[in-house]
């Protein structure tokens, strides 16, 4: 009987370095991963790659733990997400393991042992620089240096017992076409005489990022590596460790994703373009453990988990129709790879904005009445929740931000002692004090203190004093509360009360002479 083809469960990893904050480019690719995985049925774990020890940053780890769970990004298995049938999830606990296939590659004759100095190595280079070759250690320079294809055995052997530094090389065959498959590019192909012999694993017993990479895609069942396209060039290289290894025939399928881009210009988003535009390029704050320096994040400049998601969803990706706003779960259900761009994504800092704009609109107003009451609280100052919550549906529709909520609308709670000057300019002008006057005397005798009541009063103050409404509003609404822009003036008054609303009247009029 032929053996029956089985599916293999979709599992992909997001593999980061704890090197430092975690840039919002490696949040989208955790992202997508995460994507790819729930619409397949499939796990999505993390594992660290923490082999390069030199690079390693205390609190990074955590770091990216906590920026996934904030966005709700929840591995199924790894570090920070409970341990699953391939425990450890941290590289630097499985150095056993790498040993074992290197010394595989090394019996095999796909790896050697190589153990030129520092100034080895730079003698080597300088030589090729000066006859303008491409300085690289592969399939013709090996042949000059000191390592287990020039030495005689014994004095390999002799090397090793006496505990020299080495590493271990992967030995690239001369001039081969090697091809893989992207999801996102198609077909790519490099030659091995642009390769170079990389360094698989040292004498410290550290594998490096190429073949802990491998082996633990191997191990870990991984179906599909999606990864930034920074990866790119190494992909060949992994399609020859794989087919050393003998595993050919479980390799995953690659996908690397395009670049984030700078918003003007060209070349990849980084911190620098973020601290000049003023928009954060990580999840959440970090603080350099060494040199302090703060920088900011997604989360503490008030943007909400769920925008931050659907705005990196859309850096690079698209459902092919106008819905723009997409929950997670819809995100799961719509994603496909085949819908990724190749090119690079421009980072737009408005269209972030705008995201969290209309997630801000869609949250209840009572929930966000709760952010804005801790505000009203914090400057001393005593409203009901009624009062709090009506103010939050009046101002709701002005913000982009949570904290705007009190920034752009204090003056619901604090009656206005400034006025703003280009209005005023402008707009006040002989005539303003009697129109005030006559509102003023309308809306005291006003019995039920309705936006429309109101509204008509105020006609009624406007065709008595022989003024266009057009012309007035606006300086009604800095009298009211001090600021250019806000939400319908009339329901605004509504909510300050017959009383309140009168004495900002008065206090505009006393105030604003000219
Ligand atoms: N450790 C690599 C990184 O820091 C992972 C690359 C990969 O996903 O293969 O990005």
């Amino acid at each position: 009987m032929p053996p029956i083809m089985t599916e293999r469960r979709v599992r992909v990893r997001f593999a980061p370095s704890p090197t430092g904050a975690l840039h919002i480019g490696g949040v989208r690719t955790a992202l997508y991963n995460y994507l790819f995985a729930k619409k397949n049925g499939g796990d999505f774990l993390l594992r660290i790659e923490d082999t390069d020890q030199g690079r390693f940053v205390p609190g990074a780890e955590e770091y990216i733990i906590e920026s996934l769970k904030w966005l709700g990004i929840i591995a199924d298995e790894g570090i920070g997400f409970g341990d699953g049938p391939y425990a450890p999830y941290r590289q630097s606990e499985r150095k056993p393991i790498y040993r074992e296939y290197v010394m595989r590659l090394i019996d095999e004759g796909n790896a050697y042992y190589a153990f030129d100095t520092p100034e080895e190595l730079d003698a080597m280079r300088e030589r090729l620089k000066a006859s303008n070759v491409d300085a690289k250690y592969d399939a013709i320079t090996r042949s000059t240096m000191k390592n287990s294809i020039t030495l005689a055995e014994d004095e390999v052997k002799r090397l090793l017992d006496s505990g020299a530094h080495y590493v271990i090389r992967l030995k690239l065959p001369r001039k081969e076409e090697v091809k893989l498959f992207d999801e996102i590019r198609g077909w790519v192909s490099v030659n091995t005489s642009q390769m170079d012999d990389k360094v698989l694993f040292k004498s410290d017993g550290m594998p490096t990022y190429h073949l802990a990479n491998v082996v633990d895609d191997y191990l870990m069942k991984i179906t599909h590596v999606i990864r930034g396209e920074e990866w790119l060039p190494s992909a060949p290289l992994h399609v020859l460790l794989y087919r050393y290894l003998g595993w050919e025939d479980v390799m995953p399928k690659f996908a690397h994703l395009p670049l984030l881009l700078k918003p003007e210009g060209n070349g990849k988003l980084s911190k620098r373009d973020g601290d000049r535009l003023g928009f954060p390029v990580f999840p959440i704050q970090w603080q350099d453990p060494t040199t302090n320096e703060i920088s900011s994040g997604y989360r503490e400049a008030g943007y909400l988990p769920e925008a931050v998601v659907n705005l990196l969803a859309f850096l690079g990706w698209n459902p092919g129709t106008s819905q723009e706003i997409f929950s997670m779960q819809q995100l799961v259900d719509a994603f496909t790879i085949d819908r990724v761009s190749k090119h690079g994504a421009k980072f737009d800092q408005n269209k972030a904005k705008w995201f969290n704009q209309q997630y801000v609109r869609h949250t209840s107003d009572n929930i966000l009445a709760v952010e804005l009451k801790k505000d009203v609280e914090k400057n001393g100052l005593t409203f009901s929740d009624a009062y709090i919550e009506k103010a939050t549906s009046l101002i709701k529709e002005k913000i982009s931000f949570v904290k705007e909520l009190w920034s752009m609308g204090n003056y619901f709670f604090i009656n206005p002692s400034q006025y703003d000057e280009a209005v005023i300019t402008k707009r006040w002008n002989e005539k303003s004090p009697a129109v005030l006057n006559s509102l003023i005397e309308n809306l005291s005798s006003l019995s039920e203190f309705t936006s429309a009541n109101i509204e008509e009063q105020y006609n009624l103050a406007l065709t008595k004093n022989e003024v266009a409404g057009k012309d007035f509003l606006q300086l009604l609404r800095v009298c009211l509360s001090g600021v250019a822009g806000g939400p319908p003036i009339f329901e605004m008054c509504e909510l300050f009360g017959k009383e309140n609303t009168i004495l900002r009247l008065q206090n505009a009029l006393n105030t604003i002479k000219k």
